[in-house]
């Protein structure tokens, strides 16, 4: 299950963010840990190799970090981070609960009430069933 491969890997990094990547590859979801080149503890920047080498290996499904000291709830730079991503999010917090984001596709501001960047609890169902 790709859920316990991300809480594993999270664990691993603790105290600061993992990150890493779900892909499809010959149809299976698989993640893809990435390494974490921010220098700071509550924030993750993908080693851009590692993303492109996943990128290349299979179909790009989801990008997921970790909150190793929070909730599986986006933070503030999270969310204007989201409006420009084109896949969705996944983000574990230390409790275990994965939570998914979708993207925001046209890149807008967000319309519908919620104060969430256009996020929308709703991860493809197929990544839902792996978590
Ligand atoms: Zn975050």
């Amino acid at each position: 299950m790709i859920g316990d491969d991300i809480r594993a890997h999270m664990t691993q990094e603790a105290p600061r963010e993992c990150c890493g990547v779900v892909i499809r590859v010959d149809g299976e979801l698989v993640y893809v840990p990435c390494r974490n080149i921010s220098d700071g503890e509550n924030e993750f920047i993908m080693h851009p190799h590692d993303y492109a080498a996943a990128e290349d290996s299979g179909e790009l499904c989801a990008i997921v970090h970790s909150h190793p000291n929070g909730t599986s709830e986006l933070s503030p730079p999270d969310r204007e981070a989201l409006k420009y991503s084109s896949v969705d999010w996944l983000i574990v917090g230390q409790d275990g609960t994965i939570t998914g984001y979708k993207c925001n596709q046209d890149h807008s501001e967000a319309s519908d009430g919620d104060d969430n960047g256009g996020a929308v609890r709703s991860p493809s169902a197929e990544v839902r069933a792996e978590l």
